[in-house]
């Protein structure tokens, strides 16, 4: 069977390793693989390219995507869905593996219900997708922020200040809550998880009466101003803060050793799939073990509040 590859949406450090593993055990399993450059705006343009064994070569340790990614509004448009099956039936290529997130699992569903058998993974450092515990780069942007917020602490201790830092997530929590837990943060504010700016100052304003010389604000982007907040908190409740926007670094980088393995056990079942003769389904990891979903069901349902939540008051 003739199967194409491709990354959508925002970039996550495991992509590559995920094609990686789908383009050499598929090739194995006597399939021709082909890599789609720049996401869906490959597809309507047929910008397809053979993958070998060799080509795989060096990129396990590669963060970004070396397909590339796109952002495409336009492909929400029947029309631009319909010339990229014109495009994909012209190949000869009857599967599809997206790797991307919640919006590129749309497109996917979309191409699903127009004949194209279509496998999911979830790639982006959000962990925002239903039916998986894990997405792919998620672990590796939580080592960055970890790795950050451990230099912050350096100065927020020597200065005796307030570090309130600002991570990615959109409309998820986890990579906050996770980076509060491994870097021992005061205060956490997440989508699920929010906080008045009162309810913080008072806490702060406490702690600087109980003589605690430091602390650790980490907040998911989109929620304030954290510049602001941070010159509201200095006035209000005397400890000095100071705030640092951690911005792209998260995205990039190479991949940890639990996304190398993540991308590469979701690319090889990819294949196994396929090869069962399943599709529109997104593949997913639930208590260590492979899973998949019909795409409309994880994109139609929200992931539930972490239960890990009440660890960060417990220990703070
Ligand atoms: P990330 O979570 O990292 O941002 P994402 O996959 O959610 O990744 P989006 O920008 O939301 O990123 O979506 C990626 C692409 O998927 C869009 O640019 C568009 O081409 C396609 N897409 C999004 N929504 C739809 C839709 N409703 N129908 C068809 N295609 C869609």
């Amino acid at each position: 069977m003739k199967i194409a590859i491709l990354t959508s949406g925002g970039d996550a450090p495991g992509m590559n390793v995920a094609i990686r593993a789908a383009v050499r055990y598929g090739i194995k399993k006597g399939h021709e693989i082909y890599g789609v450059y720049s996401g869906y705006v490959g597809l309507i343009k047929g910008d397809f390219v053979k993958l070998d064994h060799k080509r795989m070569s060096g990129i396990i340790s590669m963060g970004g995507t070396f397909l590339k990614t796109a952002r495409l509004e336009e492909f929400k448009d029947a029309k631009f869905q319909e010339k990229a099956v014109e495009n994909l039936k012209k190949k000869g290529i009857e599967g599809l593996i997206v790797i991307g997130g919640d919006g590129s699992y749309r497109g996917a569903l979309a191409l699903h219900n127009l004949g194209v058998k279509v496998v999911t993974i979830p790639g982006t450092i959000d962990n925002d997708i239903y039916g998986t515990d894990y997405t792919l780069g998620f672990h590796t942007a939580l080592d960055t922020i970890v790795s950050a917020m451990d230099k912050l602490r350096d100065t927020s201790v020597s200065h005796q200040r307030c570090s309130i830092i600002e991570v990615m997530g959109r409309n998820c929590g986890d990579l906050a809550l996770y980076a509060a837990i491994s870097g021992g943060a005061e205060i956490l504010v997440t989508p699920e998880h929010k906080l008045s700016k009162e309810d913080i100052i008072a806490s702060l304003t406490q702690y600087k009466k109980e003589d605690r010389t430091h602390a650790i604000v980490v907040v998911t982007e989109h929620q304030m101003d954290v510049f602001e907040f941070a010159k509201e908190i200095t006035e209000k409740s005397k400890f000095t803060s100071v705030a640092t926007i951690l911005g792209y670094v998260q995205r990039g980088g190479s991949p940890s050793a639990q996304d190398r393995i993540l991308g590469t056990r979701m690319g090889a079942y990819a294949i196994d799939l396929f090869d069962q003769k399943i599709s529109g389904v997104a593949i997913g990891i639930e208590n260590d073990r492979l899973v998949y979903l019909p795409i409309g069901v994880v994109i139609n349902n929200k992931r539930p509040v972490n239960p890990l939540y009440k660890l960060v008051t417990e220990v703070s």
